[in-house]
């Protein structure tokens, strides 16, 4: 296990291995890892030759009112997590690295970025579009992937990669959750007892939603008040219906969605989805 912390000697150590022909799988993370970030890194090191992990907390995603400072931060875990994955190389960078005093480019995603989670979090997706691009130019990987977990996310990753050109497969993988259905999240760590059983109502009502959904509910506005019923316990910031691919509000279940919610439980901004296909 190598663990690199400049995008040249990252890049170095990507050519060395294309040169021999091999093909690297990566996943970005931002740490405090869980059996969801691993569930992406067995995916990298089956689907290639190599799996590269990144861990870095980004800070051109976070508002000066989130969470950047008392994100958590477990780094020789999140290695020997890494490591028993059968990842080859973390890729570890600075953040004076990532964003030395004059750094001015960003790369905006439209249309996609819009509504969700970009309401309350405007500044959100540019962050997490600029920093995959410097990750992946540092990384130079064949296939990314990327949880369904962060729906919208993962939408504007593969909007991006398509439109620039990068030759990037991305590739999304499943929600993985606890046993009583929570969702799995760097953020669940800010649970206490009390909110951490509040939280399972999000994925509750959601499951609730699919049950409906299998059963031939096609009304978003059916679907939507059905969740927002079951999410009485906590503070709502959006419940959606919409298109899978576009990111753009449904009003019927016509293709396949994205039923996606998201809320303030206590300390934490939880989201949660289910992906609904015909
Ligand atoms: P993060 O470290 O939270 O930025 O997440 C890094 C990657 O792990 C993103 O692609 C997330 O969507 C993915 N991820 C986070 N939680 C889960 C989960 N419960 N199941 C699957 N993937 C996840």
């Amino acid at each position: 296990m190598e663990i690199i912390e400049t995008a040249e000697a990252m890049r170095a150590w990507s050519f060395r291995q294309k040169r021999l022909g091999k093909t690297i799988g990566f996943v970005p993370t931002m740490g405090a890892l869980h059996e969801g970030h691993i569930s992406l890194m067995r995916a990298a090191v089956q689907g290639n030759d190599l799996g590269v992990a990144s861990i870095f907390v980004n800070p051109t995603q976070f508002a000066p009112n989130e969470d950047f400072s008392k994100y958590p931060r477990t780094f020789e875990g999140d290695v020997r997590m890494c490591t028993e994955a059968g990842i080859q190389a973390i890729y570890a960078p600075t953040g004076d690295s990532m964003y030395p005093a004059g750094y001015s480019t960003y790369v905006t995603v439209e249309n996609v970025s819009e509504g969700l989670c970009s309401r309350t979090r405007p500044h959100f997706f540019r962050g997490v579009a600029t920093v995959v691009t410097k990750l992946f130019n540092a990384v130079l990987p064949d296939r990314a992937y990327f949880g369904q977990k962060d729906a919208q996310q993962c939408a504007v990753i593969k909007r991006m990669a398509r439109d620039l050109d990068m030759g990037i497969d991305i590739i999304e993988m499943p929600i993985i959750r606890e046993p009583d259905g929570l969702a799995m999240s760097s953020r669940n760590r800010y649970l206490g007892p009390e909110d951490r059983q509040r939280a399972l109502c999000l994925s509750r009502s959601l499951f609730q939603a699919e049950k409906m959904l299998q059963a031939g509910e096609r009304s978003a506005a059916v679907l939507i008040q059905a969740v927002r019923e079951g999410m009485d316990a906590v503070n709502i910031d959006y419940v959606e219906l919409v298109d899978a691919d576009s990111m753009q509000p449904v009003d019927r279940v016509e293709q396949p969605v994205v039923l996606a919610v998201a809320a303030l439980v206590g300390p934490a901004r939880l989201i949660d989805n289910i992906k609904y296909i015909l």
